[in-house]
């Protein structure tokens, strides 16, 4: 009786295996970013930095920091770290799903789409690396990676119609809701597959138009596009994954990561600015791992079932995102002006 394994050993086992599936995700989200962004940019992974030359693609997946065979120049390391990274990251996030990271009151799928939902987030966890990956690259973030991820999220939302972190609508703010529960819209539970399908959009829709008017603005008041359109893709891409919920959240978390990847990579490189896109993609890694924390807090759902106070917040941390735009501006307008 000695060779079956225990319920912990088993549970052990499936996170080494998530851990190997990770890497794998790691380097086919590293080649693949750096075949649609780095023949611009030439970075070691498939083009190398010497003389521009194709690497073939072994080379990137098997050394660690080899050279280039014509001109001995070192190829990067990026894809080993990035299949370590995807490798925890997806250990990492399994774990704390199994640990109920993203178990709230209202959302009890059955068993077998709760577990379509770990595959589920784990391709979009792979296309945030990869959009990362290319982001770090040169960038942009290519539609290639985009359009195929938003419309498997629609997709496969629509076909399960049960993958949502939380509904499109839930409303808390009833009196009677200690007694019967949040209200849920009857149609909702009458078309499930049209109700995963419109969540979804409804989260793509939320967060392209949101980061959208985030760049008019920083056009408008900055003079320059401090937001690329990529940026707006990309969140439209987590928003079908996620829905808008979910989405409000991660547009709050983001410049929070962004201030601690900004500090990391000015302590580690000494580069004093860095893209928009990977602060969305932390903001998005941070919401799904921590969704149950975020929900379960009582104040927050009975907003989120309240659209004029929606609404109302939505536009005033817009208008603080405008003043801080101003800000900025002044900032940058004095030294500069002295300069001259
Ligand atoms: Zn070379």
């Amino acid at each position: 009786m000695g060779s079956v394994l225990s319920i912990r050993e088993f549970a052990v086992m499936w996170l080494i295996v998530i851990f190997f599936v990770g890497m794998v995700a790691g380097w086919s989200a590293v080649l693949w970013a750096a075949s649609l962004a780095e023949e611009a940019r030439p970075a070691g992974i498939r083009w190398c930095r010497g003389c521009a030359a194709q690497l073939p693609v072994f080379s990137a997946v098997v050394s660690w920091a080899g050279h280039c065979s014509r001109c001995r120049a070192r190829t990067s390391s990026g894809p080993w770290l990035a299949a370590v990274g995807t490798g925890c990251l997806f250990a990492f996030f399994t774990y704390l799903l199994e640990q109920g990271c993203q178990t709230v009151t209202e959302v009890r799928p059955a068993l077998a789409l709760w577990q379509a939902r770990l595959p589920f987030h784990l391709l979009l966890l792979f296309l945030l690396v990869t959009a990362v990956a290319a982001d770090l690259i040169d960038y942009v973030i290519p539609d290639q990676i985009i359009v195929p991820g938003t419309l498997a999220a629609l997709l496969f939302s629509f076909a399960s119609g049960d993958l949502q972190l939380i509904h499109i609508w839930v409303d808390w703010s009833d009196e009677m809701v200690q007694v019967y529960g949040p209200w849920l819209p009857q149609w909702m539970k009458d078309h499930q597959h049209l109700h995963g399908l419109a969540w979804s959009l409804c989260g793509a829709v939320t967060g392209a138009s949101l980061v959208w008017a985030g760049r008019v603005a920083a056009n408008r008041i900055l003079g320059f596009p401090a937001i690329g359109f990529g940026d707006v893709t990309l969140m439209a891409m987590i928003g079908a994954f996620m829905g808008w919920q979910p989405v409000l959240c991660v547009l709050a978390v983001s410049p929070l990561a962004g201030i601690v990847l900004g500090l990391a990579v000015f302590v580690l490189t000494g580069r004093s600015f860095m893209a928009f896109g990977p602060c969305l993609a932390a903001g998005a890694v941070i919401v799904l791992c921590t969704w149950n924390a975020i929900w379960e807090q009582q104040g927050l759902r009975i907003i989120f079932g309240h659209w004029p106070t929606i609404a109302g917040l939505i536009l005033s941390a817009f208008s603080l995102y405008c003043l801080l735009l101003l800000g900025v501006r002044l900032f940058r307008a004095t030294p500069v002006s002295r300069l001259r």
